[in-house]
């Protein structure tokens, strides 16, 4: 890594400022920021990641306990982890694949039903169900092999961006040159807002509850979905063993009371969801993690790079978009963000710089697409399913028993739900 001395002309520091240069800065240490930082380095780019977080690896999951954050990762998470060389090195006992998933109505009719199957799609799964912190774990390893990779543990508190790079300034102090830099800093970006991207944003007015729970019966490799009259979404995800892990999407009131409630008043609000459907399939559920919970929002950055003039940051993951939890894709669309960057940059005209222009209006094309679809059909989803009246309840089951009927639409829910990358 090349250092340079230099005296910032018209800002005051009297001292000369210790100004480091490098190819990429990586802003952020969520899983979308470790897996970008640990791809770029991997193409050859000197990468910087900063990231409060990072002062530690993660520590692997390990005995009966599981992580409070589980993630549905979708086929093309496997694929941009593989090409990173961390799939293999997971722990897969602790992975659980999905072969069915099952999607119910409010009416608790048997025809309201949406099955999914990853024998009728031709696929060996639908997805898997795993930690966060396996995934962050494994990546936490990778990176300390990697030696065009550094991380620092500090908070990035401004961003300036020239029309040749970025200059970032650190807490602690640093001062950090970039051609290239990435925002992965989450829903409340600080770098979208210094750039001046602008987003829209609209809170669901719900939070989601998740807690885990072993069960007396077999899951069967399948993840269930309740839409509940008034809009609740319960959704049950397989985990290895008699396990599943609940996501309970609600009002905040409702959430705030679900927190409190013990093993048996947990059992009675089962017992009331779409006629005891969910002992019905999973049989006595025993709590086996505090519950916590979520606010939920949808959001979407109305550029993907920045800033207008002369831009020279990307933004990926939560940083340009959130949605809601109910098809469990907001991190696998933040990987796919990763997987189109790194495919780009990998394929790149040898005369142009990781930061040209061409190279980010591309990366923004392409992602444009995918990402208002997946906004497009969950915030539909969530408000077709929130909506009160007969008229639309009535649609709404009779749509999924029709959808269940038709082929090619299901084909169609599936392939968007694998979603689609490809690596040369
Ligand atoms: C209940 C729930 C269930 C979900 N289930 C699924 C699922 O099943 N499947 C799925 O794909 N998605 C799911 N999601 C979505 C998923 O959680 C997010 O999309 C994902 O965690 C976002 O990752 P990220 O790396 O983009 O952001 P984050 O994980 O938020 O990381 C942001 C990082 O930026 C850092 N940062 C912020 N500001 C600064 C700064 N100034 N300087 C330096 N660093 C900074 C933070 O410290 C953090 O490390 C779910 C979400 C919820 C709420």
């Amino acid at each position: 890594m090349s250092e340079v001395l230099q005296n910032s002309p018209s800002k005051t520091p009297a001292h000369s400022t210790k100004i480091r240069q490098t190819d990429v800065v990586v802003v952020g240490g969520g899983i979308t920021g470790k897996a970008c930082a640990l791809g770029l380095a991997q193409l050859g780019l000197q990468t910087i990641e900063i990231a409060p977080d990072l002062s530690q690896t993660v520590a692997a999951p390990q005995g009966p306990q599981w992580g409070q954050r589980i993630y549905a990762f979708s086929p093309s998470t496997q694929k941009l982890l593989a090409h990173l060389q961390i799939w293999d090195a997971l722990d897969h006992s602790r992975m659980q694949s999905v072969r069915d998933m099952r999607i119910y109505g409010d009416r608790g009719e048997k025809n309201d039903q949406l099955h999914l199957s990853a024998f009728e799609a031709g696929t060996p799964q639908l997805a898997w169900i795993g930690e966060s912190n396996l995934i962050e774990h494994t990546l936490d390893q990778a990176s300390r092999f990697q030696n065009k990779l550094e991380r620092i543990n500090d908070v990035l508190e401004k961003i300036e961006v020239d029309e040749h790079g970025s200059t970032l300034h650190l807490k602690n102090g640093g001062i950090i040159r970039a051609q290239l830099v990435i925002a992965a800093d989450g829903a409340n970006s600080p770098i979208r807002s210094e750039i001046g991207i602008t987003s829209s944003e609209e809170s669901y007015l719900q939070s989601a509850v998740v807690a885990n729970w072993t069960c007396t019966y077999q899951h069967l490799e399948t993840a269930f979905q309740w839409f509940l009259p008034g809009g609740d979404i319960v959704a049950m995800l397989p985990l290895p063993g008699k396990q599943v892990s609940m996501v309970w999407s609600t009002s905040p009131e409702n959430a705030a009371e679900l927190l409190k409630l013990d093993q048996a008043q947990w059992l009675d609000r089962f017992a009331s969801i779409a006629n005891g459907a969910i002992k019905k399939q999973l049989g006595e559920l025993m709590l086996n993690s505090t519950p916590v919970a979520f606010p939920l929002r949808k959001i979407r950055a109305t550029r993907f790079i920045g800033p207008e003039a002369s831009p020279k940051v990307v933004l990926i993951g939560d940083a340009a978009h959130v949605m809601h939890p109910l098809a469990g894709q907001g991190l696998n669309l933040g990987l796919r963000d990763v997987a189109v960057l790194l495919n780009i940059i990998s394929k790149r005209e040898s005369f142009r710089a990781p930061s040209d222009i061409v190279l980010l209006r591309r990366y923004e094309r392409q992602r444009q697409g995918d990402t208002s679809a997946l906004l497009w059909v969950t915030d539909k989803l969530k408000k077709l399913f929130s909506a009160s009246s007969n008229t639309e309840r009535q649609i709404r089951n009779w749509g999924l028993g029709l959808v269940n009927k038709s082929h090619f639409i299901k084909q169609r829910l599936i392939e968007r739900a694998l979603g689609d990358i490809d690596f040369e």
